[in-house]
């Protein structure tokens, strides 16, 4: 079910970065014209909500800089002219970034981070800040306080010419990175940035049929990156393919001076994978009861893809992953509860115009009217967890499994090269299906096969593998984790999947 407007442009904006900077170099396409289409493409898809902000006189800018240097003969490289868009957790200096919450509504920082001043230096265009869940708690982009994103694939009640106005029937994006997955998918930008903690980049981009990749922990700078959980948060990169992709992560990552996280190793070029001699593992503890039953065959479907490729496919136990949720949610709220205390009214971000009360009440009420139910639920829990009664119990706890989760997955990487999951729990899923679960044990529950990768801080990736069968022809994403720092070779085995899987990208075709 296709519903955005079709147009013409589709041709041009599904190209990979490579080719528009070919187009670029050869003076077929200026950055000003690439922008200007984009552009539209943001008015045309306006009711996905994939924006928060749209950073046009920037962008105006930044393209037109652009055009000069291509007419020199000097552009900076491939990214240069490229539009992307970023996550509305990523400091801006100067533009308005909200995390999606009231409590930043008006924010405008006063810096950049330091991957927005990567792609910056590298000559992009930025189309906008994207929409999230609030502070990046979430599964779905529901829990925006501009109202949720939309998937461009709607509910088969709405027709080519008349979308309905009742959105519960429509999809979710995935979350928290929904609005950044929107963008892409439509073709508004090339790349855009996400975050993510537990999933939150490689969960949209499994439901809207693009690439979400999750970094090595320590590969790319936090700096300026809004934390949820600083010990578990990686910014990721989304787009239609997995070169993109790469061009993108090449750009991006480093040891960072203001990130005492990020490390200094020298990433090991991938030059010797030999791509026919691959080991793939198939964790049994990700065929979890839950689990769609859609979701489960496009599992086994592209096992056999890989086997009939010529690898060797071997069924491996990790057999931690069944506590992993538990810890993460012990570890996420705990850091909440110590990152948000600096949203208090005082220092910055919103502040309650009741007057007359103490400073302490003060507090209290800015807090409970600018934060949503999910971020209060977590700030209260993290807060019980660290208690002093309560800490060993379950934060240090917490700490430990999580040592044995990373253990589990350097046992596997003994025997097998990469490991092959689901990414999201349930497969289709409108609006109104969405808010009938409880909210804030859903954000998590979806995580199941995606945060272990963040707690033992490895690279994993979201592939668009196939579209559904059933009459609702949404996309089925799959994901392939990777040893630690061996984020060039998961890249490289995910366009060797990208090949096979031959996804088609439909949506404006
Ligand atoms: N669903 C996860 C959560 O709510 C996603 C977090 C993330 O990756 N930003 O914690």
């Amino acid at each position: 079910m296709l519903k955005v407007n079709l147009d013409n442009s589709w041709p041009l904006l599904n190209r990979s970065i490579n080719e528009i900077h070919h187009l670029f170099r050869t003076r077929q396409l200026s950055p000003s014209d690439l922008f200007e289409a984009c552009r539209q493409r943001i008015r045309d898809t306006k009711m996905l909500n994939s924006f928060i902000t749209c950073t046009d006189d920037l962008g105006l800018d930044q393209s037109s800089k652009s055009n000069e240097r291509y007419l020199q003969g000097k552009p900076f490289g491939l990214l240069d002219g490229i539009p992307i868009s970023i996550k509305d957790n990523f400091n801006t200096k100067n533009i308005r970034t909200t995390c999606a919450s009231k409590m930043l509504e008006n924010y405008h920082p006063p810096f950049n981070a330091t991957v927005v001043e990567k792609l910056f230096d590298s000559g992009v265009t930025l189309m906008g800040k994207t929409n999230m869940d609030e502070f990046a708690m979430g599964s779905a982009c529901s829990e925006s306080y501009f109202g949720s994103a939309y998937h461009p694939w709607n509910s088969k009640t709405i027709t080519e010419s008349k979308p309905v106005d009742d959105k519960n029937c429509w999809f979710i994006t995935g979350g928290s990175s929904g609005g950044s997955a929107v963008s892409v998918a439509t073709g508004t930008c090339f790349a855009a940035l996400s975050s993510d903690t537990g999933g939150s980049t490689r969960n949209p981009a499994s439901r809207l049929g693009i690439v979400g990749f999750k970094p090595s922990y320590g590969l790319i700078s936090r700096f300026g990156l809004i934390p949820l959980t600083h010990s578990l948060d990686v910014p990721g990169i989304m787009a239609r393919n997995v070169n993109d992709v790469r061009l993108v992560f090449t750009c991006l990552h480093g040891h960072d001076p203001r990130d005492s996280t990020t490390v200094a190793v020298e990433i090991e070029d991938c030059e010797h994978l030999d791509l026919n001699n691959l080991t793939i593992g198939i964790p049994v503890e990700y065929d979890v009861e839950n689990l769609s039953p859609t979701i489960s065959k496009a599992w086994k479907d592209a096992e056999h893809m890989l086997r009939d490729a010529g690898l060797r496919i071997e069924r491996i136990s990790l057999p931690h992953t069944g506590y992993s949720l538990a810890c993460y949610s012990i570890l996420n709220s705990s850091e909440v509860a110590s990152n948000f205390a600096c949203y208090d009214g005082i220092e910055y971000g919103y502040r309650t115009s009741k007057m007359d009360l103490n400073l302490e009440d003060l507090y209290i009420t800015t807090r409970e009217e600018a934060l949503n139910d999910i971020v209060k639920s977590r700030i209260i829990a993290g807060n019980y967890f660290l208690l002093n009664q309560n800490y060993q119990k379950f934060f240090e706890k917490s700490l430990r499994i999580r040592r044995l989760i990373t253990e589990d997955f350097v046992r596997a990487f003994q025997t097998v090269d990469f490991i092959l999951t689901p990414v999201c729990i349930t497969h289709t899923m409108n609006y109104q299906e969405w808010n009938q679960m409880d909210q804030t044990e859903e954000a998590i529950r979806e995580d199941y096969c995606t945060q272990p990768a963040n707690m033992a801080g490895l690279p994993a990736i979201s592939l668009p593998f196939k579209l559904d069968s059933d009459n609702h022809h949404l996309p089925i994403g799959l994901q392939i984790i990777g040893r630690r720092f061996n984020d060039y070779q998961l890249l490289k085995f995910s366009e060797k999947f990208q090949q096979l899987a031959q996804f088609p990208h439909l949506i404006f075709e």
